[in-house]
């Protein structure tokens, strides 16, 4: 492709992406193919000679579309949303073209310094403390490793960087029942080992329980054990449960433990001052996650990572070869050693086109929108005889299941309730996920794109009492 057929592809490439975004929410939003149907369209061997840009195109609306569930259609209500938005797609199609690889200042000043500057905007936009320092990167996964890693090589003053394990550490890590399966990850991957990782009990709302973190860690020291570290969650994965961050954070600094916070989803509330309630207790924090492409409309990756102390984590990950050292190391930062990868993207370019398209306010409205429709389908839920509230709604996920009248024992009143997802899922209209809670089998619904609105919840909870009841005369 030469310089002129490029404009023209791009151009071409622009119309496609505008009239896909304009019509998204037409699409079935989960995709309905069977497993297998993408791969037997396409050829087992790479083409020998070039295609063409039509040829590809064709193909992509023939074979791939068919195969996309559309995270951006405002009728995604699964998971937790990829929330993405136009001015983050714009800085994506810059980033791709610039080409940007940033690990240190000097392969691209302006990547480091904005970056440094994005960071001290969100640490002021989500009022976290003055002192934290911040670093992107690609996935909430990879900063709770850092974490975890940074509390384990502080615990073995560096021993385990240099030496690797002996033997004798018996390191603990701490996080409640409700623990994001990327923590397990973690312990695993640090080589503290899955039995080492405790599941603190948690309370009706599904919390941790402060007290019964203590008494673990009480026992766990008499019984000659380490611990390290606790991950607690501002909103976990299942019901976006706030863990007590105050309490805790007390506990780790009387017993010197590492405490980092996972706020992956739902940190971005913290722009909200009506939000900040949970964040009570940070000072105590090491460490703070929260992923702007979950709800802060910037399109996947872009995971921040703030430290109470910068140079632990350098510490933790600092490597020097010759070939990366530079005539400034000493007056810039080199952001090599604050992640686990080498290479880094130009991320926070996105953040600041998506901050500033949308102003601090703007983002505010939005996030408080979500949270509006979430309270409003609570109402709804809890309003209705045969629905059931599992969890309590703080933000904007709201947890419920169909209780119908037939089905008496536990197991029916779970199947019923699978049945009812797979049918929703199945006619392509909404997309929704679900959990268990208490070994209950629960639906979940999070309004968090950025083009969804009331109306389309209400469409939603209309589709899920009519296909509720539907099914229940079946
Ligand atoms: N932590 C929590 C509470 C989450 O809900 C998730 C993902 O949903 C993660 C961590 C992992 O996020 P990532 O995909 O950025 O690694």
């Amino acid at each position: 492709m030469n310089k002129g057929e490029f404009r023209e592809r791009a151009h071409q490439m622009v119309d496609w992406m505008a009239d896909y975004l304009e019509q998204v929410d037409n699409y079935p939003v989960m995709s309905q193919v069977k497993p297998g149907d993408i791969k037997a369209q396409l050829p087992n061997l790479p083409p020998v000679t070039a295609e063409s840009f039509e040829q590809i195109m064709a193909d992509v609306d023939k074979i791939i579309m068919p195969g996309i569930t559309h995270w951006g259609s405002s009728n995604f209500f699964a998971y937790f949303p990829a929330s993405k938005s136009e001015a983050s797609i714009l800085a994506e199609m810059m980033m791709a073209s610039l080409g940007t690889q940033g690990m240190l200042w000097l392969t691209s000043p302006a990547a480091t310094e904005l970056e440094e500057q994005m960071m001290q905007w969100l640490r002021q936009m989500m009022g976290l403390p003055t002192y934290m320092q911040g670093v992107i990167q690609d996935t909430a996964s990879s900063a709770t490793l850092a974490a975890i890693l940074s509390a384990r090589e502080k615990a073995s003053n560096w021993a385990i960087n240099k030496r690797g394990f002996s033997a004798q550490e018996r390191f603990v890590v701490y996080s409640s029942d409700q623990v994001h399966s990327s923590i397990d990850k973690a312990v695993k991957i640090a080589g503290i080992g899955i039995e080492n990782l405790r599941r603190i009990p948690t309370d009706e709302n599904f919390a941790m329980i402060p007290n019964a973190l203590q008494a673990q860690i009480e026992q766990d020291k008499r019984e000659g054990l380490h611990p390290i570290c606790v991950v607690s969650a501002l909103g976990t994965t299942s019901s976006t449960a706030l863990d007590p961050i105050d309490e805790i954070g007390s506990i780790c600094e009387a017993y010197g433990l590492w405490h980092h916070v996972d706020a992956a989803y739902a940190g971005a509330a913290l722009l909200l001052p009506e939000c900040r309630y949970m964040a009570k207790g940070m000072e105590k924090a090491d460490s703070f996650v929260f992923n702007p492409h979950k709800w802060m409309f910037v399109n996947f990756d872009c995971t921040v990572y703030f430290v109470k102390d910068a140079q632990t984590l350098k510490r933790t990950f600092s490597v020097n070869p010759e070939y990366l050292k530079t005539n400034n190391d000493d007056e810039v930062t080199n952001y090599r050693d604050w992640h686990i990868q080498l290479g880094r993207r130009f991320r926070a370019l996105k953040l600041w086109f998506v901050i500033r398209s949308y102003g601090v306010e703007g983002l505010q409205a939005k996030i408080r929108s979500h949270n509006e429709m979430g309270q409003w389908l609570k109402i709804e839920v809890e309003n209705h005889p045969q629905f059931e509230l599992m969890a309590p709604v703080p933000l904007n996920l709201v947890c419920f299941r169909f209780l119908p009248p037939m089905c008496t024992h536990a197991d029916e009143i779970n199947q019923f309730n699978e049945r009812l997802l797979n049918t929703l899922n199945a006619t392509g209209k909404i997309f929704i996920t679900h959990t268990k809670l208490n070994g209950i089998y629960t639906l979940r619904l999070v309004p968090g794109n950025f083009h969804v609105s009331l109306a389309h919840v209400q469409q939603a909870w209309e589709l899920i009492k009519e296909t509720a009841i539907s099914l229940q005369k079946r």
